[in-house]
């Protein structure tokens, strides 16, 4: 290879120029360090949010919201036979303060309050059948 400044031939494995003194540009060693850029995670994992047990900070109402105000209805019918007026009064509360802050929070609310006053039934009701008098 010659210099490239004054076109002298070089040495190989020269570092710089015997004529002029210009340093030599290897190739082979002065390979620029290539760092590998990570890929950036992506932060929205739907799989991660999906099956998640706790209830995510702003839950969508969507079906809880729908299954609070049904099981609160119901509990209005089935407080007369009271273990089935507790359970969906439970269920209305459960689904109601899940979803209380989410975007269906008048069904929430409704199923929520129904669902406790026909809970509050039926607890009377057991209890009242349990305690004579
Ligand atoms: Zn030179």
């Amino acid at each position: 290879m010659k210099c490239s400044k004054c076109k002298y031939e070089l040495n190989e494995g020269a570092y710089y120029c015997g004529n002029c003194g210009y340093p030599v540009n290897q190739n082979q060693q002065s390979l620029p360090q290539q760092k590998t850029v990570p890929q950036p995670i992506s932060q929205n994992n739907p799989n991660l949010v999906s099956k998640s047990i706790t209830p995510a900070p702003k839950p969508l109402g969507g079906k809880k919201a729908t299954a609070a105000l049904i099981f609160g209805l119901l509990g209005l019918v089935l407080w007369i036979l009271p273990p089935l007026g507790v359970l969906n009064g439970f269920l209305a509360i459960i689904f109601g303060t899940q979803t209380l802050n989410s975007d269906k929070k008048r069904y929430a609310l409704v199923g929520l309050i129904v669902g406790g006053i026909s809970m509050l039934v039926s607890i009377m009701l057991i209890g009242g059948s349990i305690i004579p008098g």
